[in-house]
C-alpha cells in the first residue's frame, strides 16, 4: 500500500505525530492530502495542526486569532524563513510585527508603513483617529508606525461617517478595541520570539529596539541590568 492510498483515519493518525514542517511537505504532495491538511474549516484539520503545534512548537502557547486558521499561524509563526516579501533569510534582519500579520525585514516594513509624523504633518489625520489605529511603537529602529493599506482604509471608512456623534462613537469602539488587542500582539511577538531566536539572540535584538545599538555585538559577563 502506497501512502498515496493511506485511508483517511490512518493518515490522521500518522499526521498526529508530524512536525509542522512535514505537514506542510505532505500537504504538497498531491490534491488529497492537501484537501485533508490545508482546511480551514475542517475541525479535523484544525486539531492535526493544533497536535503538532503543541507537540513540536510548545512554545506557541496562545492559540490563533479567530480570524485566522491553525495551519496559517503556524505557517507565519514556525515555518516562514524568510522576508515575506523580499529574500531576506538573515533571521537577525527579521522581526515578526504580528500588529500587521507580517513577518520581514526593515526595509519591506518601511515600504509598506507610515509614521505618526507624516500622518500628522502631511496628511492631516487627527490624533483621536490614529489612536483608533493599530500600530508599532517607536524604538530605536523606526518610529511609530502605522500599516498603509489599513490607514487608507480606515480613513475612507470615517470619510463615509456623517454625523459627529457617530463619529465620536465609531472612534470610541475602534480605540477600546485596539488598546484591548495591544497587549495580545505583543504576546504573539514574544512567544515567536522565543521559538525562533535562542536567548542570546532575543538579548541582541532586545538591545536594538532599546538604542544600545552602539554596544553591538552583545558583551559577555554584563547582565541585562548593568546597562
Ligand atoms: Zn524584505
Amino acid at each position: 500500500m502506497t501512502a498515496i492510498t493511506l485511508p483517511s483515519e490512518l493518515l490522521i493518525e500518522v499526521c498526529s505525530y508530524l512536525p509542522p514542517s512535514d505537514l506542510y511537505s505532505l500537504s504538497s504532495v498531491c490534491k488529497r492530502y492537501r484537501t485533508i491538511l490545508w482546511s480551514s474549516k475542517s475541525a479535523t484539520t484544525q486539531a492535526i495542526w493544533r497536535t503538532s503545534r503543541r507537540k513540536f512548537a510548545p512554545y506557541l502557547i496562545s492559540p490563533p486569532p479567530n480570524d485566522m486558521s491553525e495551519q496559517q499561524y503556524i505557517w507565519m509563526m514556525v515555518l516562514l524563513q524568510k522576508c515575506m516579501f523580499c529574500d531576506e533569510t538573515d533571521k537577525k534582519k527579521l522581526t515578526m510585527y504580528f500588529e500587521f500579520r507580517m513577518y520581514c525585514c526593515i526595509r519591506c516594513l518601511a515600504q509598506r508603513t507610515i509614521s505618526k509624523d507624516t500622518l500628522i504633518k502631511e496628511w492631516e489625520v487627527p490624533t483621536d483617529l490614529l489612536e483608533c489605529m493599530q500600530s508599532l511603537s517607536p524604538n530605536a529602529l523606526h518610529p511609530q508606525l502605522f500599516l498603509m493599506k489599513q490607514m487608507k482604509r480606515t480613513l475612507y471608512d470615517f470619510s463615509l461617517i456623517r454625523k459627529d456623534e457617530d463619529k465620536m462613537a465609531w472612534i470610541k469602539e475602534r480605540r477600546e478595541k485596539v488598546s484591548k488587542l495591544q497587549p495580545i500582539f505583543r504576546e504573539y511577538n514574544t512567544q515567536h520570539d522565543n521559538g525562533k531566536y535562542n536567548y542570546k539572540e532575543r538579548l541582541e535584538r532586545l538591545f536594538r529596539t532599546l538604542n544600545m545599538s552602539t554596544e553591538y555585538p552583545y558583551r559577555r559577563n554584563m547582565s541585562f541590568l548593568d546597562y
